[in-house]
């Protein structure tokens, strides 16, 4: 190297370690004297150190959805070609993927890059879970909610039911189970007056009759006029009945 000149591509190769010892005094020779090379220097190291410590899958981007893979995608490109250089190869073909690489990690930066350890190789790094957002409370029910459970004791068949009121009607939710499968069912509130409001309608599985069906429904019967929570099948079979 002249002492005047200032050889970008030396000095990557500089920092690389791939010259030649007589290059490289050249070089030593040429920073010794020179500020703006030292500098370079400085940044170099700095971008090779920086690029060899970060795993590629490590790089999470917050920024645009690609540029993590542009990200990535670059770097290894660097990697490869300085496996290359430090193979005596391809000498002085690093310098622009590692400009680009230097524009985009601190563009990465400015954009919020999470630099990370993956645990492995082929494993993107994961942002670690946020902490729970506080939840409110859930809302008690209304006071004036009807439960009950009973079972038949005569086919076996067993109804957990919840009656919530709603205004001037009420959602039903109800655990049936024991019915044979295969039976069209409908879950009825009745109310005191006799009227029967269908809740909600199911076929029995035999994973239902063995370990139950959840129901959720509604019927247009004001709490206070509910007397209870039945289930037949469409032909008027009575299965079980709540009173409740
Ligand atoms: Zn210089």
């Amino acid at each position: 190297m002249v002492a005047e000149a200032h050889d970008a591509q030396l000095l990557g190769a500089y920092v690389l370690d791939t010259l030649d010892p007589d290059e490289r005094r050249d070089v030593d020779t040429h920073l010794a004297d020179c500020e703006i090379c030292r500098a370079d220097v400085v940044e170099l190291e700095a971008v090779k150190d920086v690029l060899e410590d970060i795993p590629p899958e490590a790089l999470l981007l917050h920024g645009p959805p690609d540029a993590d893979l542009v990200l990535q995608r670059t770097i290894r490109q660097v990697r490869e070609e300085v496996r290359e250089e430090t193979a005596g190869a391809a000498r002085r073909r690093w310098m622009p993927a590692v400009a680009a690489a230097a524009v985009l990690l601190a563009g990465a930066v400015g954009g919020g890059v999470a630099l990370g350890r993956g645990t492995a190789p082929d494993q993107v790094a994961q942002v670690p879970p946020p902490s729970p957002a506080p939840t409110a409370t859930a809302s008690p029910l209304p006071a004036n909610t009807r439960t009950g459970s009973t079972v038949n004791a005569s086919n076996g068949v067993r109804m957990n039911a919840q009656v919530v009121p709603a205004a001037g009607w009420v959602r039903v939710n109800a655990t049936v189970a024991g019915v044979p499968a295969g039976e069209n069912c409908r879950l009825i509130v009745v109310g005191s007056g006799g009227e029967r409001e269908i809740a909600s309608g199911w076929i029995v599985s035999p994973a239902g009759e063995t370990g139950g069906t959840n129901l959720a429904g509604s019927a247009s019967v004001a709490i206070d006029k509910v007397v209870a929570v039945e289930v037949q099948n469409t032909a008027g079979k009575t299965f079980v009945t709540l009173p409740i």
